[in-house]
């Protein structure tokens, strides 16, 4: 089945044209939420991922039974000519990258004292380098689109920090000013950047934690329950869709708490 939908060409015109998205990191959790709703939208989705093939190619199933294309690429977020190389197939595949989701994320979480160097650079590389790397590598098709959209997922600890996760909060608070300056310089070719910053959501990343972290965490949200993946995923559907024409250089928290 041909998915085509509506899209804003450079000229201003709306016409019929197939869109297709990167979704970096979805292999499972958010990112495989995310590609599963934007091929539900309409678009042709990358799924990429680093490690495992496996999970990649079951997201990339999912997405066909729903009658939509997609693709597994592997790529590390952290190498630009991996990047580049996506971006390139991801062209010559679908001919145009409508929507950048970057995603991908890890977490190293140690109190700074006992934090090494190295836990530091592999967080700020793949969670706030490859935003960076990503993005650079779609802007060439995007500008000459004159129309893109590049949704970052932060996090809300960008914005509050957290004990034991000064690698990460710095590098999602970075991801934050790095797409509010990405969203001034692309403005002229109407390509959109807005970051989206979920609460603490049901996936691998959170699975991890101890019960008694979890009972904390919990004590402290209103609605008694973590985020689902779709939730978030919700929120980069409407991002990536034509209601969102004239939002760019904001941040979406997908949360109930009062802070
Ligand atoms: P997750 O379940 O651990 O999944 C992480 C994904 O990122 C996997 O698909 C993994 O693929 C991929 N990945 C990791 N390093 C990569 C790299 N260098 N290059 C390409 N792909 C890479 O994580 P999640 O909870 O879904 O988190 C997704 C995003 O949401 C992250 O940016 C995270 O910081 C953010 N976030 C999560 C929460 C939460 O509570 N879960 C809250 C706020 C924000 P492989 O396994 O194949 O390498």
């Amino acid at each position: 089945m041909q998915i085509s939908t509506g899209d804003r060409e450079g000229d201003g015109t709306v016409q019929e044209i197939h869109r297709t998205a990167i979704v970096t990191g979805a292999s499972r959790g958010i990112g495989a939420a995310i590609a599963c709703r934007l091929a539900r939208d309409g678009f042709s989705v990358v799924v990429n991922y680093k490690n495992d093939a496996q999970a990649a190619n079951s997201v990339v199933q999912a997405i066909s039974q729903l009658g939509a294309h997609a693709v597994a690429v592997r790529a590390d977020v952290a190498d630009y000519s991996e990047v580049v190389k996506m971006a390139e197939e991801t062209v010559e595949r679908f001919g145009r990258i409508n929507v950048l989701v970057n995603n991908a994320g890890i977490v190293r979480d140690a109190l700074v004292q006992s934090m090494t160097e190295e836990e530091w650079d592999e967080v700020i590389d793949t969670n706030l380098k490859g935003v960076f790397l990503c993005s650079k590598a779609v802007l060439k098709t995007m500008r000459k689109q004159r129309a893109g959209r590049i949704i970052n997922i932060a996090s809300i600890v960008g914005q509050q920090g957290r004990r034991g996760q000064a690698n990460y909060a710095a590098a999602k608070a970075g991801v934050i000013a790095f797409s509010k300056s990405l969203a001034q310089e692309l403005a002229p070719w109407q390509v959109t950047v807005n970051v989206v910053a979920p609460g603490f959501t049901e996936t691998a990343m959170t699975g991890c934690l101890t019960e008694q972290a979890r009972v904390k965490i919990l004590e402290r949200i209103p609605l008694g329950r973590l985020c689902l993946p779709e939730e978030v995923a919700g929120m980069v559907s409407f991002l990536a869709s034509r209601e969102a024409d004239y939002i760019s250089s904001q941040v979406f928290n997908v949360d109930c708490r009062v802070v």
